[in-house]
């Protein structure tokens, strides 16, 4: 399996119709879930807890045998294949270090492919990308959760694989460690080229660390696109939900336009009759208005770099995000303006 057999035009992994169920009668934990992998291509699979997230990167990774479909690598179908076979890095939340090394030693155990004398070297090297360099002659027990978390992922990472399977590789790390640890990850393995795949209940995470995007529901990937598309034109109310704030609205559409409580809307996409549509609160502003038929502002949540509102018109609630100098009281009366299109959501699926 190395690098160089991949031209760009084949997928480095291809997933066909897989399903796993735990228990007889029950329902399947994953529904023919199909996607493939570009070389270097970074995949967050998105959904909430219980989805089957964890369950199809155990598939992947060769730790649960599914009870259909097939996965394919560099085109080999390796169903059937054991873990330590398919030469893919892996990195659990529970995933162990040995407590009785050193990270250094937890991580020179995984560079049998660097000739000896170089492996302390590059070893420091990948303690020093996760910030632990200083801690190199410490063992496992010595660190804290988060810190051992960053010890597995330079551990994984020292191997060098061409893909790297991640599971809430981030969860216990504080808010501000979390964002610089994943923007120097992906920097990482986009100029490594690895290939890698992501599990994660938490979108913003999905929508900063991944080229695609797959949301997950009961088993199934319902959408997987670039996290713009997802946001944008979410394919089902669920992932328009999913994935932020969102005012679901009912109207009549006639081309490009749709008649709505919200007044006339232009959308996404050309349609008529009746259309569901989703509109982010960001793509709303708000004006004081006189008029009291306009919208009441009925509550509000301060968020540092904006306003988050909740407005009521005629018995309907929307939620509208205004930058912090837009104020408005709760009790106030706001127009309702919409700045963008609205997504039309297939009208089986919302
Ligand atoms: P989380 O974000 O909470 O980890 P997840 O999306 O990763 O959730 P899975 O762990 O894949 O979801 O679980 C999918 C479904 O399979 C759930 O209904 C779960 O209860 C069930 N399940 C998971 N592991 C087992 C198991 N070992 N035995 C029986 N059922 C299981």
């Amino acid at each position: 399996l190395s690098h160089k057999s991949t031209s760009g035009i084949n997928p480095l992994m291809r997933v066909e119709g897989l399903c796993k169920r735990y228990q007889q009668g029950e329902a399947l934990a994953v529904n023919q879930v199909s996607f493939t992998l570009q070389p270097g291509e970074i995949l967050a699979l998105l959904g909430p807890s219980g989805c089957g997230k964890t369950t199809t990167l155990r598939m992947l990774a060769g730790f649960e045998h599914p009870e259909s479909g097939r996965i394919f690598l560099h085109g080999q179908d390796v169903t059937e294949l054991p873990p330590q076979k398919r030469h893919i890095g892996i990195v659990f939340q529970d995933y162990a270090l040995f407590p009785h090394m050193s990270l250094l030693r937890n991580v020179t155990f995984a560079m049998r492919h660097v000739p000896t004398h170089q492996q302390e070297q590059k070893a420091m090297e990948w303690l020093e990308l996760v910030g632990l360099a200083a801690y190199a002659k410490r063992h496992p027990h010595e660190l804290s959760g988060g810190q051992q978390q960053r010890v597995a992922l330079a551990r994984t990472l020292a191997a060098e694989p061409e893909l790297v399977l991640l599971d809430e590789p981030f969860s216990n790390l504080d808010a501000a460690l979390r964002e610089s640890t994943r923007k120097e990850m992906r920097a990482l393995f986009k100029k490594a080229g690895t290939s890698v795949i992501l599990v994660t209940h938490d979108q913003a995470e999905a929508m900063t660390f991944a080229d695609k995007v797959g949301v997950m529901q009961q088993g199934k990937l319902i959408q997987l696109d670039t996290p713009q598309q997802v946001y944008q034109h979410p394919a089902t109310a669920f992932v328009a939900k999913f994935l932020g704030h969102t005012n679901l609205l009912q109207g009549l559409a006639q081309g490009n336009q749709a008649q709505t409580p919200l007044g006339a809307i232009n959308l996404s996409s050309s349609v008529e009759g009746e259309v569901h549509l989703s509109l982010r609160p960001e793509d709303l502003t708000l004006s004081a208005s006189d008029d009291p038929a306009a919208a009441r502002v009925v509550d509000r949540e301060f968020r540092g770099h904006d306003y988050l509102y909740v407005l009521e018109q005629d018995g309907l609630q929307y939620c509208a995000i205004t930058p912090s100098h837009n104020y408005f009281e709760i009790g106030s009366h706001v127009a309702i303006q919409s700045l963008r299109q609205a997504s039309v959501l297939p009208s089986s699926n919302h």
